[in-house]
């Protein structure tokens, strides 16, 4: 019964639901206690958690998702339960309100199981920065399970969870998705709700899907999407998102820029990618070469707007609204300073100073101003190479999943691993990793990119590939 359970993907473990052959309670009780067990592990564990519910679910409506169980990122508001952010800064910071996405994951059906471990505020590749300890891959116990939203993201691929929601600035839903080998998808910018999410940098946070297979991802986007009056920067989805069903790719031009897919790649990686762009031929579709001229300079413009945002953004956390305050401080100021120093970790910290000082005045033009420009250079690109084809395919990040430990002493080369999924975010387009293969046993992500809400056709794109490329992430078998 339990390995049976694990086989299913959320989609069938609803329609079993729905069918009467399982029980909603059956199926929480069964993932609850695999998350408990895993929080409980310590080190024997993979830390994918940091709160797990207790008991059976609080509400389960019967609803499309069916009551299948969701993870969420920490970063995620809700209501009576810890919302961290990954900080020490918000330890045991409980909000009064839920965020949209959650809420509405919720109204569909899916009880919230857990919070999930992150990096800090969002800001990482390798989940190394969280307040609460590292996340380890279950691929490989001594590696990185990518980040920020490595939780979700090992979470699913260990069968802990049946599918978890994450949050994507510059690649954290595609980048854990590909290091863990399940599937990640970024939206079109403004299509989820941001309200409710724990702000990094707000013109690029998105929240989205991170489950085992396509069809999931789009079972769950389809409950997430639309405007929300509590975030004006959200938009009506045009249509409704459907059930992918595509088995071929003829007659659709994909492209790929060789910007984002030769230097830098590692061999086994890119040797994976080939053979995606191979089964891509063979189930019909045109393949060309297409250029992305700036989007080399997408990782050092997002460099800057990203940590501005969080500077700004960041600026909230001062001791007197939430979370920690530093005690015996000898007055105001004193206690920003304390509870700041005490409760944001070095990353954190890095992004603050290199955004304030991207920010203040006399620099603001040559660093900010430029960025933006750039930033609106590489959404051009994007527009003119979609006048030729219908989506572009990248590797999803340049590398497998890294020992634990390996980058943390470099940011520099901790950033690169964001160097091809940067430059969708800064774009504000929908992109998505499915796993395309193993390299040295472990998992390869492939990335598909639209034009702004072309979800539903980016979804039978990676249906039709997945399908073809037959990756075998069965958490059963990890
Ligand atoms: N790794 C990138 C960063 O550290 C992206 C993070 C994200 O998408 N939240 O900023």
């Amino acid at each position: 019964m339990s390995s049976d359970l694990l086989e299913l993907t959320a989609a069938q473990a609803a329609g079993r639901i729905a069918a009467g052959e399982l029980s909603a309670a059956a199926l929480f009780a069964f993932y609850r206690e695999r998350a408990a067990a895993d929080r409980a592990g310590g080190e024997d564990g993979l830390n994918c958690f940091t709160w797990v519910a207790e008991g059976a679910a609080a509400d389960a409506p019967a609803g499309s998702l069916g009551g299948v169980p969701l993870a969420v990122k920490d970063l995620f508001c809700t209501r009576g339960v810890p919302s961290q952010s990954g900080s020490r800064i918000l330890e045991g910071y409980e909000p009064p309100y839920t965020a949209t996405a959650v809420e509405r994951l919720r109204e569909a059906g899916a009880p919230l199981l857990a919070k999930t471990n992150q990096d800090e505020f969002a800001m990482g590749s390798s989940n190394e920065n969280s307040a609460y300890g590292p996340v380890r891959n279950p691929w490989d116990r001594s590696r990185v399970p990518g980040g920020s939203s490595g939780g979700s993201a090992a979470a699913v691929a260990a069968g802990l969870a049946p599918w978890a929601l994450g949050t994507d600035t510059g690649g954290s839903i595609r980048q854990p998705a590909a290091l863990c080998g399940i599937v990640g998808l970024k939206p079109t910018y403004g299509s989820v709700s941001r309200y409710g999410m724990i702000a990094f940098a707000s013109s690029l946070d998105q929240a989205g899907p991170l489950t085992r297979d396509v069809r999931d991802a789009a079972l769950m986007l389809a409950q997430m999407v639309g405007q929300d009056s509590c975030d004006a920067t959200s938009l009506q989805f045009p249509g409704e998102i459907g059930v992918p069903s595509a088995e071929r790719l003829d007659g659709v031009r994909l492209g790929v820029p060789a910007e984002l897919s030769g230097e830098g790649i590692e061999a086994g990686v890119k040797e994976a990618f080939d053979r995606s762009l191979e089964q891509a031929a063979a189930l019909g579709a045109e393949l060309l070469d297409v250029s992305l001229p700036h989007a080399p300079h997408a990782l050092s413009a997002y460099y800057v707007l990203a940590p501005a945002e969080c500077s700004s953004n960041l600026a909230r956390f001062d001791g007197v609204r939430y979370g920690i305050r530093a005690e015996g401080a000898a007055d105001l100021l004193d206690m920003y300073t304390r509870t700041r120093h005490d409760g944001f970790g070095p990353e954190v910290k890095r992004r603050i100073m290199l955004g304030t000082y991207a920010l203040s005045s006399g620099y603001y033009d040559a660093y900010y101003g430029r960025a933006q420009r750039v930033r609106t250079k590489i959404a051009e690109d994007f527009a003119a190479a979609f006048e030729q084809v219908d989506f572009i395919l990248t590797p999803t990040a340049p590398t497998v999943a890294f020992a634990l430990g390996e980058k943390t002493g470099d940011p520099l080369a901790m950033y690169l691993n964001d160097y091809c999924t940067v430059p969708m975010s800064l774009a504000g387009i929908p992109a998505i990793s499915i796993p395309c293969g193993l390299s040295g046993g472990l998992p390869v992500g492939l990335q598909l990119a639209g034009a702004a809400f072309s979800e539903n056709k980016l979804l039978d794109a990676a249906h039709a590939l997945e399908r073809a490329l037959a990756f075998d992430g069965s958490p059963a078998h990890v």
